[in-house]
């Protein structure tokens, strides 16, 4: 290619907008032109970065036996509404809905479960055709409510999603395997350095999810580790025990109400005691309450009865679809609530489709005091009560009183509650926790989610009706497992663990091009330009993606260009030429000066080495 003819419009200056470094290179570098909100055009090179991302990780996924199809972005409301998951996606917002001329709803895609489901439950009829893959590459949409850092966090992005079908749990294992297995050799092929967490699994539980992580400090999740047991999960998802408590001496007795005018906070209530009679209290001695509205829909076959299941006596249902819910950790620690989400869809007959916290005037109504007073007491009123399985049961406590500008000290849960309270793991676990089998303590750093695989069990197939005959000659439904990378996300992550402060430096494998010539002569140097064309020549000739830098600009212009964009290899052709040298510069390495006529030999070698090597890391994965 030729660099004249490739509108290269490169930018100086850091674009306002962007806060990390992939999306200010790909700006700065004429990769990404931004088309609206979370909307991006991808410009020619880098639809040549994606294009090679897709083929790396079409090319991992047909190897495990996976069929390549192309489903529908546009898919109807019916299909969603036969999984259930029709009302979840309008719960959260997340899907964007269209409508035909004839009325009719369409979601736009943001995974395609429904779909590949439909697909396979027509053409998969017996236990002999399976276990089946089938997987696609395709725009996926998700009406996000924060996109943000370019291709990271995006409206409409580009995903490798893929499906697996069984007639055994064993083979959904022996898949998903496989499948981690094809993740770690497409990250390795990438040239990203990817590793597998524990990730949420929902309500089921189990350990049927995992995400794969890059490192990097702008990731927007949080991973827990244990670096010698290899212990790693996802903070929705870790488990840690925490410190023991401290030990509260001064505690009164019995149960005592103190007027705590004014302080609502677990910080300023643990203050103002400690100076008024209770001088050895801190935070790990108070209960903190938080509450929440779930939206909820019932579990198919459940009959919705408020009253029912782990309820307080009096517990209120604001509507039929949202419960209130309290949960109670320890005064120094937060609650995670994806545990608290997944709890209430196990206890009762219900599926959580959102979680908020409640608004002040709902604190209210729930609590008949001012937020920041709510206590484990029979007057709260709330449907489920959970609280962290790790708080001490026999030791006094300080709680809200449930009444303006109280508090309860001394109240001791096995002694003083008396509505039921459901002790479960609701803990958001940080570094210094340790690792429940192990012991050792868990660090923390942030990562960046590029892939995750799931095993999803019989829940598409058993609402759908998707089912096979099995050997018993009966129809079952079919175990599924579903699998995604964001190809556009991972294109990101890469140029966030590949650059410097000129610019990007691309992996070989996804590049952009291989290498550029720059001829810099003076105008008319027929010696230098005869150079750079014959290295062109032999390298385009050997099938090696070269950029020839026939642009009228000057070397110090055309060199920090380079670097933005990227290119791993730059080969100068200058005054060395008249000697037969010249320059071949590495984007990572120093330069060096080699034989012009060899030159295109050591490029096509340097090239083929290096994507050899991408293809060896992949094949060294176990
Ligand atoms: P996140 O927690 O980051 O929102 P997710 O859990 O919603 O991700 P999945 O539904 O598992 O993601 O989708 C599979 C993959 O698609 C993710 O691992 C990620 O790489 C990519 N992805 C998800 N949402 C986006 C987005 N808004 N923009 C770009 N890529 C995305
Ligand atoms: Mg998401």
């Amino acid at each position: 290619m030729r660099a004249s003819r490739m509108n290269l419009v490169t930018l100086r200056e850091d674009p306002s907008e962007a806060e990390i470094a992939s999306h200010r290179l790909l700006l700065r570098g004429g990769f990404l032109h931004k088309s609206g909100a979370g909307l991006y055009l991808y410009a020619p090179l880098l639809k040549r970065v994606i294009d090679k991302a897709s083929r790396i990780v079409a090319d991992e996924i047909s190897r495990t036996g996976g069929l390549e199809v192309t489903m529908p972005i546009m898919q109807e409301q019916a299909l969603w509404e036969k999984s259930g998951r029709w009302a979840t996606y309008q719960a959260s917002r997340t899907m964007l809905t269209v409508r035909d001329r004839g009325g009719q709803v369409f979601g736009l895609a943001p995974t395609a479960e429904e779909v590949v489901t439909d697909y396979a439950a027509t053409v998969v009829k017996s236990y002999k055709q399976l276990p089946v893959t089938f997987f696609q590459q395709h725009t996926k949409f998700r009406d996000e409510i924060r996109p943000r850092f370019g291709l990271m966090r995006v409206k409409e992005f580009i995903m490798m999603d893929a499906y697996s079908f069984h007639d055994a749990d064993t083979s959904l294992d022996q898949t998903y395997d496989a499948m981690r297995v094809a993740y770690l050799r497409t990250f390795k092929r990438l040239g990203l350095e990817a590793f597998a967490v524990e990730a949420d699994s929902g309500a089921i539980g189990g350990n049927g999810s995992h995400e794969f992580m890059v490192a990097a400090d702008v990731g927007e999740d949080t991973i827990l580790f244990d670096p010698i047991s290899a212990y790693a999960a996802n903070r929705e998802r870790a488990v840690g025990r925490i410190s023991l408590a401290s030990r509260w001496n001064s505690a009164p007795q019995g149960i005592q109400v103190i007027a705590t005018p004014n302080v609502s906070s677990i910080a300023d209530v643990a203050d103002f005691l400690k100076q008024n009679g209770f001088p050895d209290l801190d935070a790990t001695n108070a209960l903190k309450c938080v509450l929440f509205i779930a939206q909820v829909k019932p579990k198919s076959g459940y009959e919705f009865d408020p009253a029912r299941g782990v309820t307080f006596a009096n517990a209120t249902m604001k509507k039929f679809d949202e419960i209130a819910i309290a949960a109670f950790i320890r005064g120094d620690r937060d609650v995670n609530e994806v545990k608290v989400r997944n709890a209430v869809t196990r206890t009762k007959g219900v599926e959580v489709l959102e979680l908020r916290p409640m608004l002040p005037d709902e604190i209210r109504q729930a609590t008949n005091a001012e937020p920041g007073f709510a206590g484990p007491g029979s007057s709260l009123k709330v449907s489920i009560a959970l609280i962290d399985e790790q708080i001490e049961k026999n030791v006094p406590l300080v709680v809200g009183a449930n009444k303006t500008d109280h508090h309860i000290a001394g109240f001791v849960l096995s002694r003083d509650v008396v509505a039921p309270l459901l002790y479960v793991d609701l803990m958001t676990v940080r570094a210094g926790d340790t690792e429940m089998k192990t012991g050792n303590p868990l660090q923390e750093r942030r990562g960046i989610e590029v892939g995750h695989i799931f095993k999803l069990g019989t829940k598409y197939s058993a609402a759908m009706k998707a089912e096979f005959t099995g050997q018993d000659q009966k129809l079952h439904p079919f175990i599924m497992g579903c699998y995604g990378i964001g190809t556009s996300r991972v294109v990101a992550a890469a140029v966030e663990q590949h650059n410097d402060q000129d610019g990007i430096r691309w992996p070989m494998a996804i590049a952009p091009y291989h290498c550029v010539i720059v001829p810099v002569g003076k105008p008319g140097d027929t010696a230098v330009e005869g150079a750079a064309q014959s290295i062109y020549d032999a390298l385009l000739a050997a099938g090696i993606e070269a950029v020839l830098d026939d642009r009228d600009q000057k070397p110090g212009v055309k060199f920090k260009d380079w670097d933005l964009i990227g290119i791993p290899l730059r080969i100068v052709c200058g005054r060395g030429v008249a000697e037969g040298l010249v320059e071949l510069k590495p984007r990572d390495g120093a330069a060096e000066n080699i034989p012009l006529a060899s030159a295109a030999e050591v490029v096509i070698g340097r090239v083929r080495a290096a994507l050899s090597a991408s293809q060896a890391a992949a094949d060294a994965v176990r």
